[in-house]
């Protein structure tokens, strides 16, 4: 073991989308002796994550310039969902300005860059371990390039989207549906609008969007226990109406609806995904992780200023409303589709949880 990092005030496990919000917003209240713990900024192959035009708003009172790097402009959506009838939901048309399809690398770039600016500390290291006590984290011990070493601080956030420090504390994860996203690239052909397709069908949905001026991500959406054997081929999205050219092989991601049974403890708490996930389907998992790296700051500074009030277990039941809502939300949103797609896949999704 290498000598002791610094003591801090607040460490971040993890500098994707949620960490980086928090550091930012604790920044912004005058909290600044803070380090951020992350391995690195390669991300696994773009999935068309979208954000809507209130995030890209939000972002860009952050300073986060969208029309800069990587990043796509989404028009709105084209859909064939809960009815045979085609939709468009055109952001156009409507005051709230673009969406996007986030380039993952270079957002987590540009909120680390006024990260730093501000003073923050960046340890290029990964979590492996936690001491804790009576559910109560005394040290992080941390890997580097130089070895081993102990990280203390007054409180812990652990922001790794897998719940790194979660784990480590035995906090339950209740999972309410697992999904598996399997999706392949395909060359870009010129007339597709600047719009994402999405598209229910039996036995789950369909999801098509740009990664790239040259490349599309065509997804398909089902049951976790549906699996495709790595070397099929999509069949072609019904929506687009052609078959496209394929440039990778099938890949496929998990993508589960779940929440941690508590999201704070003594000295702790959590966010974004390490928080809950939630449903593809609204493709909300990065505003969420942007707003409870906002809540979570909040509650932090609340804690700060008095360590024996109730801070941090009003933002557990504020994550847990909005959790709670969201599964509301997309039950409304299966029964619908369920009326034209009275299938298995729909139908078991209605039901209460
Ligand atoms: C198939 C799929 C499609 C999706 N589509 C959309 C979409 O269209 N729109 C949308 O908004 N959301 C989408 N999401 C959800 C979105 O990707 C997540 O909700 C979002 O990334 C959560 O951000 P986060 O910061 O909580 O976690 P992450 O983005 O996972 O960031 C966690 C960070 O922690 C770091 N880390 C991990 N372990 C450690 C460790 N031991 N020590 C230190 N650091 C660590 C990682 O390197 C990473 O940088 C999708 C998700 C999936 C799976």
């Amino acid at each position: 073991m290498t000598d002791a990092y610094p003591h801090r005030a607040v460490a971040i496990i993890g500098g994707g989308p949620a960490g980086l919000m928090l550091a930012l917003s604790l920044q912004q209240r005058g909290c600044r002796d803070l380090a951020i713990i992350e391995p690195g900024l390669s991300k696994a192959q773009r999935l068309a994550e979208s954000i809507p035009p209130p995030t890209a708003q939000t972002l860009g009172e952050w300073g986060v310039d969208l029309s800069q790097g990587g990043h796509l402009p989404c028009y709105g959506t084209v859909s064939e969902w809960g009815s045979p009838i085609q939709g468009y939901n055109d952001y156009l048309a409507q005051p709230g300005g673009l969406g996007y399809w986030v380039d993952r690398t270079d957002l987590e770039t540009q909120l680390k860059q006024r990260y730093l600016e501000q003073g923050g500390n960046w340890l290029d290291a990964s979590v492996e371990s936690g001491q804790h006590h009576d559910r109560t984290v005394n040290a992080l011990q941390i890997r580097s390039a130089h070895g081993l070493s102990n990280l203390t601080a007054d409180l812990v956030v652990d922001a790794s989207g897998s719940g790194v420090l979660l784990n480590q504390l035995g906090v339950a994860q209740n999972r309410i549906d697992g999904l598996i996203y399997h999706y392949q690239l395909y060359h870009r052909p010129d007339d597709l609008p600047q719009m994402g397709h999405i598209q229910a069908c039996d036995r789950g949905w369909w999801y098509c969007a740009p990664v790239s001026e040259q490349q599309i991500l065509v997804a398909f959406v089902t049951d976790k226990q549906h699996r495709l054997k790595p070397t099929a081929t999509l069949p072609p999205m019904p929506l687009l109406k052609r078959t496209l050219q394929p440039c990778t092989e099938l890949r496929s991601r998990q993508a589960d609806l779940a929440i941690r049974s508590a999201v704070v403890g003594p000295n702790w708490l959590a966010v974004g995904d390490a928080a809950c996930r939630f449903d593809p389907i609204n493709a909300a998992g990065i505003s969420k992780a942007i707003a409870t790296g906002h809540a979570g700051a909040e509650a932090i500074m609340a804690w700060r200023a008095r360590p024996r009030a109730n801070a941090l277990r009003a933002y557990q039941q504020a994550i847990f409303a909005d959790f709670t809502h969201h599964v509301n939300l997309r039950q409304q949103l299966y029964h619908q589709i369920a009326r034209i797609h009275p299938t298995p896949f729909w139908q078991r999704r209605c039901q209460p949880e």
